[in-house]
């Protein structure tokens, strides 16, 4: 089933790619994100040399995939866009190896799904630009090596543990995004009105912004949904009204939690009398994937402090009960 609130790229997300940053200036928010950046930037092209190898993590929508972008226009280069599961073969990423240009990026999204034996290609094509050809089978297999142009590498993942330690240790620079602060979202909405031509007040945007869970994309897809109940049942304007009602409609709490995070809170809290709980055992009495629960459930309720992770497993908080509307009884873990 797929949510509202869900901050991976859904169909219905496509224009917003018209809404993407195209320079590093016109990122909002990830301040010191987008200073190391630009050090970068400006240290490859002082040296006229390709950027280094970067990797992205942190939760999805957040801009590791527009950084991306962004950091090609900067340089002047084109970039590739592939994802880990996308290469199956080996002979796919060597077809995408010979195909860059000295300088362009290939970006690589969820890294961290590559194959074992796609990483080990991937190691001499990033430390010595070469691609390692085995030709014939058996006693007649040799290796030939292939020189590659100087590109640049960038990987995105949400789950940075799950990089082994040798590609981890290929990237120049790793940087880790975090959720936007209320204000930045607010910009970020105000900048997409702005682009999309549609009239909201400042209320309605603080109003959409609170429920957007610190991610770009689930705030521009928030915007969408409130513009077209603006549109149906108010007079175009987008007003905090306008914007409560429609994100109420849409099952989307004042903290943009939707049912499946109130489905986590509660079977923490009613099930296992507050935790500690752990992951999968949440994800199985939901009916959801734990992959699901760890990457995009779990961290925006731990940010909210709505969640402890302990060694034991998750804990309720106090203010879990409390937004829930429940007494708050200390479990019975001393
Ligand atoms: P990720 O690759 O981390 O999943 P994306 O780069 O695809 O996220 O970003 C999701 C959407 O949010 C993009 O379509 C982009 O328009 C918007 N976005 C992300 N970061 C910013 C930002 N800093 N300022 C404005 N818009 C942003």
């Amino acid at each position: 089933k797929q949510r509202l609130v869900q901050p991976e790229s859904r169909p219905d997300d496509r224009l917003d790619q018209a809404l993407r940053p195209r320079r590093l200036a016109d990122i909002i928010g990830q301040d010191s994100l987008k200073e190391n950046l630009s050090i970068l930037i400006a240290a490859a092209r002082q040296r006229g040399e390709p950027l280094e190898h970067v990797l992205f993590y942190g939760p999805p929508g957040l801009g590791k995939t527009t950084l991306s972008h962004v950091l090609a226009n900067e340089m002047g280069v084109e970039i590739k866009v592939t994802a880990g599961p996308a290469i199956e073969r080996a002979g796919d990423l060597a077809a995408i190896l010979t195909n860059l240009r000295a300088g362009d990026i290939l970006f690589i999204d969820e890294i961290h799904r590559l194959g074992k034996a796609i990483e080990e290609i991937l190691y001499p094509a990033m430390e010595d630009f070469a691609l390692d050809i085995v030709i014939g089978k058996g006693p007649a297999a040799r290796s030939i090596r292939l020189k590659l142009p100087r590109f640049t590498l960038i990987g995105a993942t949400t789950r940075l543990a799950l990089v082994s330690a040798p590609l981890r240790a290929r990237f120049g620079a790793v940087y880790r995004l975090d959720y936007y602060s209320r204000e930045a979202i607010e910009q970020i909405l105000s900048r997409a009105t702005l682009l999309l031509g549609v009239h909201a007040d400042a209320e309605g945007i603080a109003e959409i912004a609170r429920r957007s869970r610190g991610t770009p994309r689930v705030a521009l897809r928030l915007l969408r949904r409130v513009r077209d109940y603006a549109q149906v049942r108010g007079a175009g304007q987008i007003t905090a009204e306008i914007a409560r009602e429609a994100l109420n409609l849409l099952n989307v709490d004042p903290l943009g939690l939707d049912d499946v995070d109130q489905r986590v809170l509660r079977t923490v809290i009613e099930k296992y009398n507050g935790g500690p709980v752990g992951l999968n055992t949440i994800a199985a009495s939901i009916g959801e994937e734990p992959d699901t629960i760890m990457d995009v459930v779990e961290p925006y309720l731990l940010q909210l402090g709505f969640l402890d992770r302990t060694p034991q497993g998750r804990v309720a908080t106090p203010l879990a009960y409390a937004h829930l509307g429940l007494p708050y009884t200390k479990n019975n873990q001393q």
